[in-house]
């Protein structure tokens, strides 16, 4: 045992703050690349940690029970000898003694220790209603459990925020049979994350559903004394609401890091390996920002980097030196449409349009380059799509767009 491990009473090792995707894919990796050493992961939630993409699909419409969610069952976690110290906070990391605290007040030491602090909603103001009863943010397992008692047939729901979790939410309030209006600030929905012709597929779909969407609205004030009863919207209409569901984004994890110095830039900045400003301190998911090839940093906040970057990281903590470079795609779930979305579209000047009986996918271009696609109920789309981005190739947008190309031909 090391001096510092004596010290706290604990034999150090890699000790993982922050038991989610990422958390739970780091330590899982440490053990299937022989890592033998200590691994703790602690988590301030007092539940294994899991997976949150069906907390605004399936699990809020009340499909799965909580258990399903979990990532991987109790035992894996002993039988592999991590340490799972769930429901603890971490309140402080003491660089130069290489030890954190913990919210009983204990101590852990650690030779290497890796920030999965993921992120956080960000809230609506109490000063306008956003503490009031009734009103709710949708990233945690305990979130979703105190909403769905609200979300009954015949209620009114607003969601404040037309992005992802929007979105998700306002679909199974209807298909709960809520009456639904969705608030979004800006002038269309998905408008950070999509292009135009995406936004106007969901808009259509969401209408189709008998959502009521408000689009370039925001809002003054949610109303009401002892619980939301409504909201005053931008334009100074009120409308009723017996329940609120906010969806208005998320912000990195990284109080912790900022407090113990580390340096912070748009998340907790990291090297192209994942190591933090500071020596043995790593950092990976939601909360980590990282710098990409030609310059500049990124920050992902989905589950598929969560785990690709936590698992470079547990490569590099075993001596791996290799660089992270992120492949991306995301998912989303509304109704019967499965959205799938390969590559980052940021940069594109030009949408192809391509149109198959049942399937629909967006194609972003910069120039003749494929940036990323959209595919609606389109998994083939997608599937040539993602391929071919990973391998840095773009085909002739003529190709794509007519219906009769086969879309495999394009991988020759
Ligand atoms: P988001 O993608 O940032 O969308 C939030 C939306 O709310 C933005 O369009 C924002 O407009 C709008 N907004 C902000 N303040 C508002 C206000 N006061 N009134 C009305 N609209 C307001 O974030 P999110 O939907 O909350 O999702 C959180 C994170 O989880 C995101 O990273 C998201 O991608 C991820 N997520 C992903 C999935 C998936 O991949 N399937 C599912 C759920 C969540 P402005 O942009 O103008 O501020």
């Amino acid at each position: 045992m090391s001096d510092r491990a004596a010290q706290a009473g604990t034999e150090a090792g890699i000790v993982i703050v922050g038991a989610g995707q990422a958390g739970a894919a780091l330590a899982a990796r440490l053990r299937a690349l022989g890592h033998t050493g200590a691994v703790t992961l602690v988590g301030a939630e007092p539940v294994p940690p899991y997976q949150r993409p069906p907390l605004s699909k399936a699990y809020l419409l009340g499909d799965v029970p909580a258990e399903r969610l979990f990532l991987r069952p109790v035992e894996f976690y002993q039988q592999n000898d991590i340490a799972l110290r769930m429901g603890e906070a971490v309140t402080a990391i003491d660089c130069a003694a290489r030890q954190i605290t913990l919210s009983g007040g204990g101590r852990l030491a650690y030779d290497d220790l890796v920030l999965t602090t993921g992120s956080v909603p960000r809230r609506l103001p109490a000063t306008i209603g956003g503490v009031l009863p009734g009103v709710f943010t949708l990233r945690d397992l305990a979130d979703v459990d105190a909403m769905r008692p609200h979300l009954h047939a015949g209620a009114r729901a607003l969601v404040v925020g037309g992005g992802y979790i929007g979105l998700e939410g306002a679909a199974v309030a209807r298909k709960l049979g809520l009456e639904v209006t969705v608030l979004e600030m800006a002038p269309r929905i998905l408008q950070r994350v999509a292009c135009r012709e995406t936004s106007d597929f969901f808009r259509d779909l969401h209408h189709g559903h008998g959502v009521t969407l408000l689009e370039s609205t925001g809002l003054q004030r949610l109303t009401g004394t002892d619980r939301v009863t409504g909201a005053v919207l931008s334009d100074g209409r009120e409308i009723a609401a017996d329940v609120v569901i906010v969806g208005i984004g998320i912000a990195p994890e990284t109080a912790l890091a900022g407090a113990a110095g580390l340096t912070l830039e748009n998340g907790i900045a990291t090297d192209e390996f994942g190591r933090t400003s500071a020596p043995h301190v790593w950092a990976a998911g939601d909360c980590a920002s990282f710098p990409v090839v030609g310059g500049g940093r990124m920050r992902l906040e989905s589950v598929q980097n969560a785990i690709d970057q936590a698992e470079a990281v547990a490569a590099n903590l075993t001596g791996a030196n290799r660089p992270y470079l992120p492949m991306p795609w995301f998912w989303s779930d509304q109704y019967d449409v499965k959205l799938q979305i390969a590559g980052l579209n940021a940069g594109h000047d030009r949408i192809v349009v391509r149109a198959t009986e049942g399937a629909l996918s967006h194609w972003y271009y910069a120039g003749d380059r494929l940036l990323a696609v959209d595919a609606m109920n389109d998994p083939r789309g997608f599937m040539v799509a993602k391929r071919l981005i990973e391998a840095g190739r773009s085909p002739d947008p003529a190709l794509v767009a007519d219906p009769a190309t086969d879309l495999k031909t394009l991988l020759r």
